[in-house]
């Protein structure tokens, strides 16, 4: 390709006035593989666009994960399914799919500390991101708290929506400890307000059965695991904890 008269810093200050960040920095790089490659015209034009689109790509995955908050990054592979064998692999796969979350249903796991409870939702969350699909992961203390709160400061409504939006909520440690009647309501929007509109995945350390403990007002708890356990997957993890076996 023949070289351009017009200044590259020229052409690079235009192409960042457009935000075309992508193209500004393979621009060299493509200018010469054009020369060295003998490429025509619309070869290079269309190489460079990839690059555009490529880099718009990487941001958009690197916002999604960032938005998500997961606590730490683990997969489906760094899970030891034979350490745990109520867990039943092929299961967990199918959920992996990420079709629980097209048809907004939800995902309960419960079982005693460091049996695997928050390992996997994570790595569920890593394959929903990978779709393209968008996450939060929170305790349900923190959502609480922040709720709370953002009642005393009337963002509540505006707070309220950070819950409501994405694709996947994941409500990590219910149960660990018991909920005041006015956080329990909270809990209830959110759940009530995602049912049949988006998925959520809630871990916690007790059964079903023992959630009036944690919610305490009867009524609240049969309106909660009634909307959350309608359309919902409840896996039990029956194991030990992983992190006490690793220790011996
Ligand atoms: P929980 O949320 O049930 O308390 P975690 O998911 O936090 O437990 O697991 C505790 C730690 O042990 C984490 O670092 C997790 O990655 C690891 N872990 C738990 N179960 C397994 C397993 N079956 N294979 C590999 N790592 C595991
Ligand atoms: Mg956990």
């Amino acid at each position: 390709m023949r070289q351009s008269i017009i200044p590259l810093t020229e052409i690079q200050k235009k192409l960042r006035e457009f935000k075309l960040s992508g193209m500004v920095n393979a621009l060299e790089i493509r200018l010469t593989q054009a020369t060295d490659e003998n490429l025509g015209y619309t070869e290079f034009l269309s190489m460079l666009l990839e690059d555009e689109v490529v880099r718009r790509a990487d941001n958009k995955r690197g916002r999604l994960y960032k938005k998500a908050k997961l606590p730490f990054e683990k997969g489906i592979e760094d899970f030891d399914f034979t350490f745990q064998p109520s867990i039943k692999k092929q299961e967990i796969l199918e959920f992996a799919t990420c079709r629980f979350i097209e048809k907004k249903e939800n995902l309960l796991f419960i079982g005693q500390p460091g049996t695997g409870k928050t390992h996997l939702s994570v790595a569920l969350a890593l394959e929903a991101l990978g779709r393209g699909k968008t996450v939060l992961f929170t305790t349900v203390w923190e959502m609480i708290n922040i709720l709370q709160q953002s009642r005393a400061d009337y963002s509540y409504q505006r707070r309220i929506q950070i819950y409501l939006k994405p694709d996947l909520l994941i409500l990590d440690e219910l149960g660990y400890r018991s909920m005041a009647e006015s956080t329990v309501e909270d809990f209830f929007e959110i759940v009530s307000r995602r049912y049949e509109k988006g998925s959520i995945i809630i871990t916690s350390n007790r059964s079903i059965h023992e959630w009036n403990k944690v919610f305490i007002d009867k009524t609240l708890t049969s309106a909660v695991v009634d909307r959350l356990l309608h359309h919902c997957s409840a896996i039990e993890i029956k194991g030990e904890s992983y992190r006490v076996r690793k220790r011996q």
